[in-house]
């Protein structure tokens, strides 16, 4: 816009510069002239005097203080156009003005005009006319006057604007730029804002500008909108978060009730696979709607909330992989927890719920006759890994598998939603450890939770 600006400002002071001086260069070329034919009236009536001289005429007429520069040069011609008397300044060539001069003013009297004399530095304006009355009668009076002090003028002018202008239009083009710059200021401000805003930062607003303008006007109108987006946002968040809250009691009482059918003698064997079947089902059903719930509530509060207690690894893992003992055994697929007892700081909940779902994620992957296992060590990174002989996942699809609704194969079609394991990946997070995966197509996946030692 200053470049814009800059440019057509420019243009503006080119032309009127132009205009400028040409119309002074041609204002000082006609009063010159004025001049000259007001002294040209003053000297023919004194010539028509007898016993008069030119040159003292002329020394009277012309200005005291005038320089050979702007001096008039002064000639009387005969009727041939021989110079009989003269005054001011040497001229080279004797006459002022060429033959054709004369002969127009033999045919209409007077003529006035501009010439160039040879050794004046600039050109003249002359005017010529024959002199009637007196001893003079006939003879042609020349007077001449350099235009050197207008063109002077003129070009002193177009100098300074030379000069005057780029100084202005530099001055014009920051001026311009800056107040440009302090107009946009809040704009820059707001946009700087609203690239930190997302769901997590909900409640941010953008800085509405002091003064009542269409800036402050965008601002606040934008900030309304974000308002009302925070309220739909949260009222999504509260209706997932109750939703699994209050999913969770029913499924909680199916699984009991289906623990108490299982274990009564009473049940017939064939309703007990139906009844395994189920209470399989509810346990999954169950850590989604966990996996739900600690998503709605991380989102709400911008963080997974910790109740966090120095806990063994190893009594954390045993009691997860026992409520999965019996999905292992239904699929013929060994599941071990091993290793050494490893103290961490954690949320034993949210741990539990992140190592179930890798688990579970292990236990779907596995083929009949496979083994999965919960492996914990202690040192400097207590670590639990889980380690499947399962399906394992292209190595092209691993950087992307923590990401939220990502499943690698979704023609395959286990039913999962792709969060279980950027549930896993936002819990261990939260605890500020580390979660990785290695893994071999065919032969089987790892995944590793790093975490830091209590009180560490
Ligand atoms: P889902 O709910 O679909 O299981 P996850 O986030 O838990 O979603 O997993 C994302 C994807 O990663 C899954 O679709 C699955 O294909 C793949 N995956 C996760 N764990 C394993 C595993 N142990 N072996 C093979 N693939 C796995």
């Amino acid at each position: 816009m200053t470049a814009w600006y800059a440019g057509v400002f420019a243009l503006i002071v080119t032309a009127l510069g132009w205009f400028l001086v040409t119309s002074l260069h041609s204002t000082l070329n006609e009063n010159a002239q004025e001049a000259l034919e007001l002294t040209y009236r003053v000297v023919a009536d004194r010539l028509r005097e007898p016993d008069t001289d030119l040159a003292a005429i002329l020394r009277d007429a012309v200005l005291p203080g005038e320089t050979a520069e702007t001096e008039v040069i002064g000639q009387i011609l005969d009727r041939e156009g021989n110079v009989v008397e003269a005054y001011g300044p040497r001229v080279v060539d004797g006459r002022v003005i060429d033959r054709t001069v004369l002969d127009e003013v033999v045919r209409a009297g007077h003529w006035h005009g501009p010439v160039q004399i040879p050794g004046r530095a600039h050109d003249d304006i002359a005017v010529v006319a024959r002199l009637s009355g007196g001893v003079r009668t006939g003879s042609f009076l020349v007077l001449a006057q350099t235009l050197g002090p207008s063109e002077h003028a003129a070009g002193r002018l177009a100098w300074l604007l030379v000069v005057a202008t780029p100084a202005a239009l530099t001055v014009a083009a920051i001026g311009g730029w800056f107040v440009a710059s302090v107009a946009l200021r809040p704009v820059d401000a707001m946009t700087r804002r609203a690239a930190g805003i997302d769901a997590a930062r909900a409640d941010e607003r953008l800085p509405v500008p002091p003064a009542d303008d269409e800036l402050s006007r965008l601002a606040s109108t934008l900030n309304g909108m974000l308002e009302r987006l925070r309220r739909a946002l949260d009222a999504e968040r509260r209706f997932s978060a109750d939703a699994s809250h209050e999913l969770r009691t029913p499924i909680g009482l199916i699984e009991a009730e289906v623990d108490v059918a299982l274990r009564s003698p009473a049940t017939p064997p064939e309703a007990r696979s139906v009844l395994s079947s189920v209470r399989e089902e509810a346990a999954r059903l169950g850590r989604i709607v966990g996996n739900l719930l600690v998503l709605s509530r991380a989102e709400a509060a911008g963080t997974v909330a910790l109740d966090c207690r120095p806990v063994d690894l190893l009594d954390l893992a045993v009691p997860v992989a026992a409520r999965l003992a019996n999905v292992a055994a239904d699929r013929g697929v060994e599941l071990r927890v091993a290793g050494e007892a490893a103290t961490a700081e954690v949320d034993a909940d949210l741990l539990g719920q992140a190592v179930a779902n890798l688990l579970d994620n292990a236990l779907s992957h596995t083929p009949r006759g496979g083994a999965v296992s919960v492996t914990v060590s202690g040192g400097a990174e207590p670590t639990l890994a889980v380690c499947d002989t399962g399906a394992g996942i292209p190595a092209d699809e691993l950087p992307r598998i923590f990401d939220r609704f990502y499943r690698v194969d979704r023609a395959r079609g286990r039913g999962g939603a792709g969060l279980g394991l950027e549930i896993c990946r936002r819990i261990v997070e939260a605890h500020g450890g580390r979660i990785d995966v290695e893994s071999e197509p065919g032969a089987g996946s790892t995944f590793r939770i790093r975490l830091r030692v209590a009180g560490g």
